[in-house]
């Protein structure tokens, strides 16, 4: 059988271009024993892979040139050698950019079939729990304190701020675009949401936030990280989740220039991967499942159709063509 994958052709400098990606046709290999064959229905894009496509040491290992990229994606096992799995069932796993997917029956884990496949990749997956971790786990976020979330519009940072919200906290959202920031604060609830690009981030952080902020979601970094140091209340918490602002960047950038108010403020700045917060799996599930069961929250996602679309949609979510949750349709 014949199926596709989206190779790395080449290692971005800068910002991606859709040369340094290439469509190959493959033999689709049969399972062997123990193994599943799996088609998959959708995959996740995301701002990591974007670091795994340069050749440095990191969290995780680098992507391969001429190889298939690898990511989150969610399928039907078409074939299956293993008692762990049936025709029919509906997996999560890591082997997105491609048709089809074949490997050990427990590389793949069974989901449940919700409203769409694509919650396993957003809201009740990765996205959903680093939101949920980074807030309530790493920031320690309380009810009636005020939190500022960067990015709050997209995948992570829409939750967050909805998460935010139903346990009783104020948000304020920065986001790319006018549109943006009216579904922010029109559909979301959010407390008050500004568009980074109008005027500087400190100066608006200052007027939507005017008695400060206790907690900071940080999903940019650069000019956001500072102004959040800026406006961070005595004993504020910063959990720090990403720094998208600078994944393109070719040279080291140079870090918010008012670090010495850490001192003065006893801030916390504290970094996190969603990967070590397994534990509160089980909480994320019942707590967020049941809002999304409730209808409390706010599903959005930006659906791009096509595998061979792929590598537009993760240029196009740098670039902030997403709102909510950025995944692609395969099949
Ligand atoms: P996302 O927010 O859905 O998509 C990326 C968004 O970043 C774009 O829509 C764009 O929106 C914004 N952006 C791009 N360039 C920017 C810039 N220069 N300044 C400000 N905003 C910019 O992606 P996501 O999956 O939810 O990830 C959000 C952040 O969380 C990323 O930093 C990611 O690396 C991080 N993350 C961390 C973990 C972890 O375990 N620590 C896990 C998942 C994600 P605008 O239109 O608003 O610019």
């Amino acid at each position: 059988m014949q199926g596709r994958e989206i190779r790395l052709a080449a290692r971005p400098v800068g910002e991606p271009k859709p040369t340094d990606f290439a469509l190959a046709e493959v033999e689709v290999p049969d399972p062997a024993e123990g193994e599943l064959l799996v088609r998959n229905l959708v995959m996740s894009v995301d701002p990591y892979m974007r670091g795994r496509m340069n050749d440095v040491k990191s969290y995780v290992p680098p992507f391969q040139l001429d190889a298939a990229l690898q990511g989150g994606a969610v399928g039907e096992v078409v074939e299956s050698r293993s008692d762990s799995h049936a025709v029919g069932d509906l997996v999560l796993h890591m082997q997105g950019w491609r048709d089809y997917a074949v490997g050990p029956a427990t590389t793949f884990r069974q989901v449940e079939r919700t409203a769409s496949p694509s919650h396993h990749l957003g809201i009740l997956g990765m996205p959903g729990l680093t939101a949920y971790a980074g807030l309530f786990g790493v920031a320690g976020l309380q009810a009636g304190e005020t939190v500022f979330i960067s990015g709050a519009a997209g995948a992570v940072g829409s939750l967050a701020g909805q998460f935010a919200r139903l346990r009783g906290a104020k948000v304020v959202g920065s986001a790319g675009s006018a549109d943006k920031v009216r579904w922010l604060v029109e559909e979301l609830g959010f407390d008050a949401a500004f568009n980074y690009r109008d005027a500087p981030v400190k100066d608006q952080l200052r007027t939507f936030a005017p008695d400060g902020i206790d907690a900071y979601f940080d999903n940019v970094g650069g000019d956001h990280l500072e102004a959040a140091i800026d406006v961070l209340k005595v004993h504020g918490r910063a959990a720090i989740c990403g720094m998208i602002s600078q994944y393109n960047n070719t040279e080291a950038t140079p870090g918010p220039r008012n670090m010495s108010m850490i001192v003065g403020k006893r801030l916390v700045l504290r970094g996190f991967l969603v990967s070590d917060h397994g534990d509160l799996l089980p909480e994320f599930t019942r707590e967020v499942g049941g809002w999304l069961a409730d209808g409390k929250l706010v599903v959005r996602e930006t659906v791009v159709d096509g595998l061979e679309n792929a590598p537009e949609a993760f240029l196009g979510l740098l670039r902030g063509d997403n709102t909510g949750k950025m995944v692609v349709r395969i099949a």
